[in-house]
């Protein structure tokens, strides 16, 4: 998803662009998300995050309208805004302090998100009733939802259109300097390039030591499921339930340190299952039909990382654990670094470089 957007970017913005990809056995959280564009629960304690989730967010309609007119997809991104469901008091106090801390950290104005109690809730929801033991929800206007595959596929068609082509099956084994150019090695196959730009999702970490960066990243499993097809129930996306455009229910997603495991569990799909008739008792009604699931990507500190390596300038990092909500910063910001060979100033505290702190003798 990362790499999809940046060369989709480089590609417009006239560079030559080929994509290595691993393919089909590789882990792609790409193929396996929850298609939110969330801002309001973003970067609490990290007021660069939130600031850069927001941009993003806020150039994806732009985004959208171009994928579209490039590639003949049409996303189906909505940005009505989206809700954070509480049940009982506790979670409607625990959500009024978090909107409190964060308006306070980032301004009343720019932290556009409020609480609203059951009745309020009630209203914004006219066909489906919520459950007796819901005691409120956060709202923010900022949020919005899309649908993932058709961003990967409009990024991948909007690439061709740019000039740019992809290789799938094509994992890299090496990434070296060889005088100029990097060489970078596939199987049989080796690719000469005047720039690198790792984005390998969990494949990350081994790559970027190749050219001299050390980023930590771990998986964190994230199970989904998805209802039968039912009449539009839902006018906004939810933290954890969101009604896709073609009419299906979106249930998600657990997190699970498991390790590299994309199995699926009857506990996991139980604990979603419950709290989502909770939240809607109508969904107990509704046939499930698929489930999965899938890996996160996550740093240290859950923020992303974006860096040009010292040792071998030319070869950069970007990793990230939304890059669905990122994507529009991705296809647009990055690409403008690598090209122009300046960091924009908004990335300048998401190195690799604050993981490695050294504790004071
Ligand atoms: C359950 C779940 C729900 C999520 N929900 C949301 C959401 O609602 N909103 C949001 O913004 N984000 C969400 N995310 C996160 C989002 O999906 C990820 O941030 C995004 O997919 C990360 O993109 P990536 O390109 O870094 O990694 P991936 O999407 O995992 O892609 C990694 C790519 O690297 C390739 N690769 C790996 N190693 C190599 C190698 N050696 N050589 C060549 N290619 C290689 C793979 O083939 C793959 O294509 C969710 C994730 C999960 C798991």
């Amino acid at each position: 998803m990362v790499g999809a957007a940046v060369a989709y970017g480089l590609a417009r913005a006239g560079a030559h662009v080929r994509v290595l990809d691993e393919g089909d056995t590789a882990f792609r959280a790409a193929r396996g998300n929850f298609g939110l564009t969330w801002v309001q629960t973003k970067g609490l304690g990290n007021q660069p995050y939130f600031e850069l989730t927001r941009a993003s967010v806020d150039g994806w309609t732009a985004l959208a309208e171009e994928l579209h007119e490039v590639s003949g997809i049409d996303l189906a991104y909505r940005r009505n805004g989206g809700l954070v469901i509480c049940i009982g008091d506790s979670e409607a106090e625990e959500r009024r302090r978090f909107i409190a801390s964060f308006k306070q950290q980032a301004g009343n104005e720019n932290y556009d998100c409020a609480f609203i109690d059951r009745p309020e809730l009630q209203e914004l929801f006219p066909n489906a009733e919520i459950g007796p033991t819901v005691s409120g929800a956060s709202f923010s206007p900022m949020d919005g939802h899309v649908n993932p595959l058709f961003l990967l596929r409009a990024f991948s068609g909007g690439l061709k259109r740019h000039g740019g082509s992809a290789h799938t099956g094509h994992a890299v084994k090496e990434i070296r300097r060889s005088g100029s150019v990097f060489e970078v090695r596939t199987g049989d196959h080796t690719f000469q390039a005047d720039k690198v730009v790792i984005a390998a999702g969990l494949g990350t970490e081994h790559l970027a030591r190749m050219v001299g960066l050390d980023v930590p990243v771990r998986p964190e499993r994230g199970q989904v499921l998805v209802t039968e097809r039912t009449s539009p129930v839902f006018p906004y996306p939810m933290s954890g339930l969101r009604q896709t455009d073609e009419g299906t229910v979106m249930i998600g997603a657990t997190r699970e340190d498991v390790g590299y495991d994309t199995g699926t569990t009857v506990q996991g799909f139980a604990g979603m299952t419950r709290r989502a008739i909770a939240s809607f008792p109508f969904l107990a009604q509704l046939r499930l039909v698929r489930g999965w699931g899938a890996l996160r990507v996550l740093t240290p500190d859950g923020g992303p990382v974006y860096a040009e390596s010292e040792s071998h300038p030319g070869a950069y990092v970007a990793t990230c654990h939304s890059g669905v909500t990122l994507a529009s910063m991705h296809a647009n910001l990055l690409p403008r670094w690598v090209l122009e060979n300046r960091r924009p100033s908004e990335l300048s505290t998401f190195g690799p470089e604050r993981f490695h702190v050294q504790p004071a003798a």
